[in-house]
């Protein structure tokens, strides 16, 4: 008889845990996941899916006008925000049946419900207990907003998604990248939208020349960008809330947005019970395997605070299910992993930030390109494009690429694997571009500007 009732009993049927379950069954492990909310997670349900859907919706403002430019006579646009979420909601629920037929395929007993841990290897659901020889955590993170005076008025990402009408006024308050999406996003559709950030300028992390780029285009498209500015207090006045900022004055709108960051979905999940250890902020510390102080239990994805994006919590799942089941022990790669953000322009980074470099010591030379894009020759549009290459001086190896502009996501994931190749700057130049397409700059930068 087998000592346990599972090889593996996967918590979160997000990102990471379906595929580290589906890819432990076809290694021959008998598989169970337990979700509680919705498969596939915050990706598919509130995140990177639904996100794109509405910068989708968002751009088309930009296009009408802009078709003029190219001949086009459109009647006056008109934009229905219920329409656009029912269709959303419709593709989620389709996605939802698509996950559950991928764990059905795959051999993986699917448990609706919220699972506890009871001990090393034992989980607790629905009052029912059940044994398994490996334990996957993989709960993902839930939004945290600050607690103060009406704080309570505030939605988070979650909600922005469901709204039932599009506000006319709204203040989104963060300067990660899922807040600078989201002023895009309303910005986009209409809203007279301001985006308040506490620090000296928003997307920490990224490249002071994306920062740069992306407030002056964000400024220029008339989203009310505030630095170095806080909400104090929101009063709601009938269907008004009146934010009161830190310098004392007084915006009124009709959602306030909080994107201040994500905290893990470790709470009610007995991870103390069984002695895991983890970070001050509930995050589950892992070696460089995914696997906890707990030899039997493994976290991965959000909940692990590493890097949260959903091909690095897939990557982590892929890496667990081989070091367990597959005879290969595993760790994923973190060395350049390209991200972008679905600002409008959309940002794309891949490898070292110039300050990252200089500060590892690096002699760096800058290559760097601003541009207005060839569309906008038509359309009048006074955007500009940023492209920015970072090279070692000492080897020629391109240590980081950058960019600000349309489709700086799909142009940055091709140079990811170049960088991960060790391409030298000699190479980009070497490279043929395509003409005449915005990506064909990367590869036609001459002049050093630093
Ligand atoms: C607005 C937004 C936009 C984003 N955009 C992008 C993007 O463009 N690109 C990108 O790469 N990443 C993006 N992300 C991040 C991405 O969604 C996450 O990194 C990814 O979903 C993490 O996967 P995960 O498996 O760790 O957790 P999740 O996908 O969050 O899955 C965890 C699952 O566990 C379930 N669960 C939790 N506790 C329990 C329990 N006790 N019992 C049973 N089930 C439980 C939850 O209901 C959830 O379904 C975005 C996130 C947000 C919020």
């Amino acid at each position: 008889m087998a000592r346990y009732d599972y090889d593996l009993f996967t918590i979160g049927a997000g990102s990471g845990g379906v595929r580290a379950s589906r890819m432990s069954a076809a290694f021959g492990a008998k598989v169970a996941v337990a979700e509680e909310r919705y498969l596939g997670g915050t990706c598919v349900n509130v995140g990177c899916i639904p996100k794109k859907l509405l910068v989708y919706a968002a751009h088309y403002g930009e296009d009408f006008s802009d078709a003029a430019g190219f001949g086009w006579t459109v009647s006056e646009p008109r934009f229905d925000w219920a329409r656009l979420i029912a269709n959303k909601n419709k593709e989620i629920s389709r996605l939802n049946g698509v996950y559950r037929k991928i764990l059905d395929d795959s051999g993986v007993e699917i448990f609706d419900g919220h699972a506890e841990i009871e001990d090393p290897h034992t989980v607790t659901l629905d009052g029912k207990q059940i044994t398994a020889k490996y334990i996957l955590v993989a709960v993902g993170g839930w939004p945290a907003v600050p607690q103060f005076l009406g704080s309570e008025h505030a939605i988070t990402s979650n909600e922005a998604f469901y709204l039932r009408s599009l506000p006319e006024r709204v203040i989104i308050v963060g300067g990660g990248y899922i807040g600078v999406e989201f002023a895009g996003i309303f910005h986009g559709l209409g809203s007279r939208t301001t985006q308040l950030y506490r620090g000296k300028s928003f997307l920490r992390g990224f490249d002071d020349d994306i920062r740069t780029t992306l407030a002056t285009e964000m400024l220029k498209r008339g989203v009310d960008l505030r630095f170095e500015t806080e909400i104090r207090k929101i009063d709601k006045a009938g269907e008004t809330l009146d934010a009161t900022l830190s310098d004392g004055s007084v915006i009124e709108a009709d959602q306030i947005l909080y994107a201040t960051g994500r905290l893990p979905k470790t709470r009610d999940l007995g991870l103390e019970r069984a002695a895991v250890h983890m970070s001050e902020t509930g995050a589950v510390l892992v070696d460089e395997y995914s696997r906890s102080n707990i030899e039997s239990i493994y976290a991965i994805g959000d909940c692990t605070d590493r890097m949260m994006l959903t091909p690095v919590a897939i990557a982590e799942g892929m890496a667990v299910a081989n070091t367990l089941f597959n005879d290969k022990p595993m760790r994923p790669n973190y060395l350049n992993v390209p991200t972008a953000v679905f600002s409008t322009p959309n940002c794309g980074t891949v490898g070292l930030t110039e300050s990252e470099a200089r500060a590892r010591n690096f002699h760096v030379d800058i290559y760097r390109s601003f541009y207005r894009p060839l569309k906008h020759t038509l359309t009048g549009r006074d955007e500009r494009t940023m492209m920015k290459l970072v090279v070692d001086q000492a080897t020629d190896l391109v240590l980081g690429c950058h960019m600000v502009g349309p489709d700086a996501g799909e142009i940055i994931q091709g140079l990811a694997v170049a960088l991960n190749c060790r391409a030298t700057k000699a190479q980009f130049d070497a490279t043929i571009g395509i003409h005449p397409t915005a990506a064909e700059e990367f590869v036609t930068m001459r002049s050093k500007v630093a």
